[in-house]
């Protein structure tokens, strides 16, 4: 069983409204033993049709953080993590931000690509598939070798959760070169990936991001830096399909995952 999940936001993200409390106590309803907040913070996050600015008030989330880790301390374990939008021209002040605050966690994550957000369909017109996959994993790759300040990168794929097949037509083998390259540079760098349940969960998805045949292609490749989390914005959704998440792991041969605390990672056996 995995008992820790090492990614969700509460209301001091901007597309969450629920409350911290919430999230923490269907986590503890849940059997979880450790549950890291991620609240995003994508600096430069391009104008919206919703108007969202996705930049957490961190002062804010971090005193509450404080006053829940207290509250709640006899039943679980509440670690102070951040989502950090990566786009390339932010690495001095991604850096300067995570050092700023006694952060557990830096997930690291691509939502905007060339200041585009793949997220609406615009990502996708005019090109094939294959060119607006491809551009994302090369900017992935190209923020894997230029950021150094994010412990592990958010969902790899997260790119196939929104294109007009979603992941119909995609797989690890259609992308071997480039997916290859980037795991082998998260490796190199001493940082790791998480399996993330979210898509599952809003059903975009068939499988979890990144999909089983890159863990299993991480692992081969010597990666052991692993985490597991549910990307939850709501408290129904901690948690979701860590079953799933159990099996992709220990068929791609790990035998732990982790959790991180002062931004080190501690490798918890899987049972
Ligand atoms: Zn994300
Ligand atoms: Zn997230």
């Amino acid at each position: 069983m995995v008992y820790a999940d090492l990614h969700m936001h509460s209301s001091h993200s901007e597309d969450s409204d629920a409350g911290m409390e919430s999230m923490i106590e269907s986590s503890i309803e849940k059997g979880l033993k450790c549950i890291c907040f991620t609240e995003h913070m994508d600096m430069d996050f391009p104008q919206n049709e919703e108007g969202l600015s996705f930049e957490v008030d961190t002062d804010e989330y971090h005193s509450h953080y404080l006053e829940c880790r207290e509250k709640y301390a006899e039943r679980i374990k509440i670690l102070f993590g951040i989502e950090y939008g990566l786009q390339k021209h932010l690495t001095k002040r991604c850096s300067e931000y995570v050092n700023s605050y006694p952060f557990d966690m830096v997930i690291g994550s691509s939502h905007i690509v060339n200041g585009k957000d793949p997220y609406y369909s615009m990502y996708y017109e005019g090109r094939s598939e294959r060119e607006a996959y491809l551009e994302y994993f090369e900017s992935v790759l190209e923020n894997v070798k230029l950021f150094d300040d994010f412990d592990i990168y958010g969902h790899l794929d997260y790119v196939v959760r929104y294109g007009p097949n979603k992941d119909k037509f995609y797989s690890y083998s259609v992308y071997s070169d480039i997916l290859d390259e980037i795991l082998i540079n998260i490796i190199k760098k001493g940082k790791g990936i998480e399996i993330n349940t979210g898509g599952l969960f809003c059903g975009r998805c068939s499988d979890t991001n990144p999909c089983p045949d890159i863990v299993k292609r991480y692992k081969e490749l010597k990666g052991e830096i692993i985490t597991v989390g549910a990307d939850a914005h709501k408290p129904d959704a901690v948690g979701y399909a860590f079953d799933r998440a159990e099996n992709i792991l220990k068929e791609a041969g790990f035998e732990y995952y982790c959790i991180f605390e002062n931004r080190r990672p501690e490798f918890i056996k899987l049972l």
